[in-house]
């Protein structure tokens, strides 16, 4: 049984003092860590004091981004080893708005996770397609290249333990959601994948999140398919009423 994660991704919204009181709103009202993981991508400035409000509670702390080495000479970057200093959890690497925005590839993308690795926390790694991929059938050959490539190094030990998120790149941020039926194609899509590069039994293992504009409305659908394991959530993670809602949905 793969234990469902339903994650938020606020972006660059709320300051230090609004993260922290969503945390505490929502820290007694949570599912039993047992039957649900919950976890969420604030701000960089504000993962500490996140961390310290969610402190004896489940609440997971996610990093929206960590650079390839622990220190050095590089302005402005975000040491991984930082973050888990800081009571980060997991850390988001490979956002389609990083690939799109700050030009990062799949060989940066590769480095960022296996360094998350080595600091003691978990990538969650998103995986995008655009339609026309998806539409000419060229999606196959992409997302498994992409996969590949994001994941070389990374050991079988490793892998089990990390999260995909598919985040088809006409859904993310859009108001429409992907079909369900699709986005259920392109989870299934990932865990083929890892089941022909690693194996069955870590395919079976790792959990596979679809994310692109859920809501309230079509987060139980999509939750109902096989493949899904969890959610990433943007827009609507930054309603504490409304995130609790699609929590207790997947619950
Ligand atoms: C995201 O940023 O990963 C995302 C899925 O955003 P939204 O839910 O707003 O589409």
């Amino acid at each position: 049984m793969r234990k469902p994660f339903v994650a938020a991704n606020w972006k660059m919204h709320k300051n230090v003092q609004e993260s922290v009181d969503f945390i505490n709103q929502i820290k007694g009202k949570l599912p039993s860590f047992d039957q649900l993981e919950v976890g969420i991508a604030g701000t960089t400035l504000a993962l500490h004091s996140m961390a310290v409000a969610a402190k004896d509670s489940d609440v997971q702390i996610i990093a929206q981004n960590a650079f390839k080495e622990f220190e050095g000479a590089y302005t402005g970057e975000i040491s991984p080893k930082a973050l888990a200093d800081s009571g980060v959890d997991y850390v988001l690497l490979g956002h389609i708005e990083r690939r799109t925005m700050f030009n990062e590839s799949n060989q940066m993308v590769n480095q960022k996770v296996i360094a998350t690795l080595q600091a003691g926390m978990t990538p969650i790694i998103c995986t995008d397609e655009t339609m026309v991929q998806k539409e000419h059938g060229g999606s196959v050959h992409y997302v498994f290249a992409q996969l590949m490539n994001v994941l070389h190094d990374v050991s079988f030990d490793q892998v089990k333990n990390i999260i995909i998120s598919y985040e088809p790149s006409w859904a993310v941020g859009a108001g429409q959601h992907a079909n369900p039926i699709l986005a259920e194609e392109g989870c299934r899509q990932i865990r083929q994948t890892i089941a022909d590069s690693y194996s069955y039994e870590v395919a079976d293992k790792i959990r596979i999140l679809y994310g692109g504009s859920v809501n309230p409305d079509n987060i139980e659908e999509l939750m109902r398919k096989r493949d899904i394991d969890g959610v990433l959530i943007g827009r609507a993670s930054l309603d504490a009423d409304n995130f609790l809602s699609m929590v207790n949905t997947v619950n």
